[in-house]
């Protein structure tokens, strides 16, 4: 065992001194003044807000890591089996507020920290945001994480740490600027781990050679990165179970730079190499749904692939088990395919380095790895040229030719009627350059592949992996249906509701087991319960209005019906179909007698999400809106009943304050764009409706709360193709109303018309790719429908309250659960609670 490897009387020793954590007021605050004077070298008469935030973290960080030992002692001497979550992207946000609340102590620290002078709200807003990530994908991961801990599985995330994460927006005259990120300055939750470090190899050639009497190909040169290993610590709500979230720094592999070459005099060179290592992890890429094809990014992916994979096999190798148990021992999914080299890192640890046969080797590869899809968008599914894969990664260029090889044979004998198959599903694309498709390369080395909702896993199988499934058969696709983690989405986010909730459904184990909110749909007429639900929603949304107040300077009422997008800007998310909506609005306001405007509904239309730095397109899109804001917020006709405010820098501590004050948001993709969406669950959760398409999870939305309490409008996913055929090849009459509204664009109500020309173009004149002028109708339709149960006040929190209480689906929880018995095969090891 592990323990017997230590001799009595030392293990003797370890224990007597073991670490108690704290457990009251008082040991809290001892911790915070012990790491305010010595490791923070200050005292009370210089500790500011963020002083108290690093002492805080660091007293909670001190517990969190004697449970995330424990954790992982007890996960290696029961030597189970073991999930690693592989993601380009880790969308955290904040984590004290997290910690405390997962470890029941929120309360002890706010009452020690009054006590030393500090508000807890105040001391808390000073962390910066873990921002690894650029929306859906990279959030999901982080909700992963929680449910991955808080239900006891042993699980490892395995990403990248980037020095600058997704950059800061600011918003100038109208338009994005970005600002980097730089984040690390100082981050109390991570642990630099210098003796765990990995060297990556790339570039290089690859040669046969005859060792023991068996032809083996080495690959050798090139250069060699290291890989140097930072640990998160994971908490579990209401468990000590404290997982790892492995990120890794890439360095120079001789460490420094060159010191011959400084000597001589070659300054530069000298810190090049050091240099052009550490730009491996630099930077995230701020593409979301877009692939760009860049060296470096592919770079990265080979980087944080075989570091990671280096890891899980040298953990698999302490158990001496046999290769062919490693499924059983080791699960790895991939979010997206971007961890996809993985697949063939594998395949070439076992065959060149340990030496087993091809066919063992694929064996354990196609056990082990499951594929997670994300998107049917064609320029965000990834290809690799050939010729940059050979030069980056010889030998892995060979292992994917003899998968596809193989791989086409078996194709080849099942259907040999179909010559046209082995070309539609080759993993090389015969294109001027070749391409690698890493999407079914992702396929064909995985066991299992899921989509995200149901609309969009059945599109994956009728669409763009159709000849897959008559490859392998419908089994090996599946679904899992998104979802969120209620500790952050409500516990954290809206801690007031959550304790209404918890009045009324037992207690806190709503948040562990959300189907329990089912129970909230017996207060539904309790007229108290929606007095201080109403009292709630009016509170979040005075927060929020203050803070548009204090970064847009403009006044907002918060008795007005809030009407939020707030996601990344992309053209198939359609904030352009919002805006043209809003002017739709104000020209219909400006045309009403005063006497008329009286008996209208006061509406604030909340944006906020970024624009790809290269996405000019979506950029255009954010200054109309600002465009859009600075007429109507100022003009005197119009008051009260609109204002549009564009949010700068939204992220995921904006999203917490945002989500819990909407009304209405919008969820309005055109139909089979949106795989899943996971924000329009986060508003819904905290007792807002939504005005949606049926699409991604809207749908699935729409059947559990009921069609009454959302807002569906637009054309259907099986209608699109047919639509955008009629545009590019028959008439396209736009919709007269948002004629009316490129005519004001035009005429210079909001500005210099150019600037949007070319958004009125994309719909006028070049086929009308998502829909906009499809949709108007029933979007200004849908509008006036929200307007009209608004005003009914009683109504709408009873609509708010059902749709609330059927919820429980969408928690991440549920999802872990699903990929753990369909497609991990994985046990959660039970533990203590808190
Ligand atoms: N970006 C951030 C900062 C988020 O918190 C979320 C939350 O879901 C998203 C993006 C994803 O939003 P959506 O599902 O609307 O694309």
């Amino acid at each position: 065992s592990v323990e017997a490897s230590i001799p009595e009387p030392q293990r003797e020793a370890w224990k007597r001194n073991q670490i108690t954590s704290f457990v009251d007021k008082d040991g809290f605050e001892q911790e915070v003044v012990r790491h305010v004077e010595t490791t923070l070298a200050r005292s009370m008469f210089n500790c500011d807000e963020i002083a108290a935030y690093s002492a805080t973290s660091l007293a909670f960080r001190d517990r969190l890591i004697t449970h995330w030992n424990k954790t992982q002692q007890r996960q290696t001497y029961r030597d189970t089996k073991r999930v690693y979550y592989l993601s380009l992207e880790f969308l955290m946000g904040r984590a004290l507020d997290n910690a405390m609340l997962n470890v029941g102590l929120k309360d002890i620290a706010k009452d020690g920290l009054s006590e030393l002078g500090f508000r807890i709200e105040d001391v808390i807003k000073q962390e910066h945001d873990a921002a690894l990530g650029n929306g859906g994908l990279g959030r999901l991961a982080a909700c992963f994480l929680d449910s991955l801990a808080t239900l006891n599985y042993p699980a490892w995330g395995y990403g990248l740490r980037y020095r600058y994460g997704i950059f800061k927006q600011e918003i100038i005259d109208g338009y994005q600027v970005e600002v980097p990120d730089y984040w690390l300055d100082f981050n109390p939750w991570e642990f630099p781990r210098h003796d765990v470090t990995v060297d990556i190899q790339f570039f290089g050639q690859v040669s046969k050679k005859t060792i023991d009497g068996k032809s083996m190909c080495m690959w050798e040169g090139g250069e060699i990165v290291q890989a140097v290993a930072y640990d998160v610590p994971i908490p579990g709500y209401d468990t000590s179970t404290t997982n790892n979230l492995r990120l890794w720094s890439s360095k120079a592999s001789g460490g420094e730079f060159d010191f011959q070459k400084f000597n001589s005099g070659d300054y530069e060179s000298s810190v090049a190499e050091q240099q052009r290592a550490e730009t491996i992890s630099a930077v995230l890429y701020p593409n979301d749904n877009l692939e760009r094809g860049k060296e470096l990014r592919l770079k990265q992916q080979y980087f944080w692939v075989a570091a990671s994979l280096y890891d899980i096999v040298r953990r698999f190798k302490k158990s001496k088990r046999q290769w062919k148990e490693f499924p059983d021992q080791v699960a790895i999914q991939l979010n997206d395919t971007h961890p996809t080299l993985a697949i063939v890192e594998l395949q070439r640890i076992l065959i060149d380095i340990e030496g087993l046969p091809w066919d063992d080797a694929w064996e354990i590869v196609t056990s082990t790895f499951g594929y997670t899809n994300h998107t049917v968008l064609p320029e965000a599914l990834e290809k690799w040229p050939v010729g940059l894969v050979q030069h980056l990664l010889p030998r892995h260029l060979q292992i994917i030719y003899d998968i596809n090889l193989y791989f086409l044979q078996g194709v080849e004998k099942a259907f040999p009627d179909d010559r046209d198959m082995l070309r539609r599903v080759s993993i090389i694309e015969e294109s001027q350059p070749k391409m690698v498709r890493m999407a079914f390369l992702a396929i064909v080395g995985s066991h299992k592949v899921n989509g995200v909702a149901e609309l969009h896993s059945d599109l994956i199988k009728t669409t763009i992996f159709k000849d897959f499934v008559k490859i392998y058969g419908v089994d090996k696709f599946t679904n899992v249906t998104n979802g969120i983690t209620p500790r952050r989405w409500l516990h954290q986010a809206n801690p007031r509701l959550s304790e209404l909730i918890a009045s009324r459904c037992g207690g806190n184990a709503f948040l562990t087991d959300l189907t329990l909110l089912s129970q909230l749909e017996r207060h539904v007429d309790d007229k108290q319960f929606r007095k201080e639900w109403a009292e709630i929603k009016y509170a979040n949304k005075v927060r929020l209005a203050k803070h548009i107040k204090d970064t847009t300077g403009v006044v907002v009422n918060p008795a007005s019906l809030f009407d939020v997008q707030v996601k990344r800007i992309h053209e198939y998310k359609r904030q352009q179909l919002n805006v043209f909506g809003v002017i739709h609005r104000y020209l219909s306001l400006k045309a009403m007698t005063p006497e008329q405007r009286k008996k209208q509904l006061p509406r604030v239309s909340i944006f906020g999400g970024k624009a790809a730095p290269g996405y000019w397109m979506a950029k255009q899109i954010i200054h109309l809106v600002n465009s859009v804001g600075a007429v109507v917020n100022k003009d005197e006709d119009i008051g009260d009943l609109l204002k549009v405010i564009f949010l700068e820098d939204y992220n995921v501590s904006k999203a917490e304050m945002i989500c819990p004050a909407s009304d209405i948001s919008e969820h309005i993709s055109t139909a089979g764009t949106e795989a899943s969406g996971t924000s329009n669950m986060k508003f819904v959760l905290n007792g807002g409706l939504i005005i949606g398409t049926c699409d991604g999870a809207n749908i699935e939305i729409t059947r559990e709360v009921g069609e009454s309490n959302i807002f569906l409008f637009g054309n259907l996913s099986e209608d699109v193709e047919d639509l955008r055929h009629a545009h590019t090849y028959g008439s396209h009459t736009i919709d007269p109303d948002l004629d009316k509204v490129f005519n004001e664009i035009e005429k210079g109500t909001f500005g210099t018309p150019h600037d949007f020309s070319a958004m009125i173009a994309a719909v006028r004149h070049h086929g009308d790719y998502y829909l906009v002028s499809d949709d108007f109708r029933s979007y200004i339709e849908a509008h006036q429908l929200v307007d009209e149960a608004y005003r009914n006040q009683d109504d709408w929190i009873a609509k708010c309250i059902t749709a609330v209480s059927r919820m429980g689906f969408f928690t991440s929880d549920r999802c872990i659960e699903e990929y753990a018995e369909e497609i991990w095969n994985v046990e959660p090891l039970a533990v203590d609670r808190h």
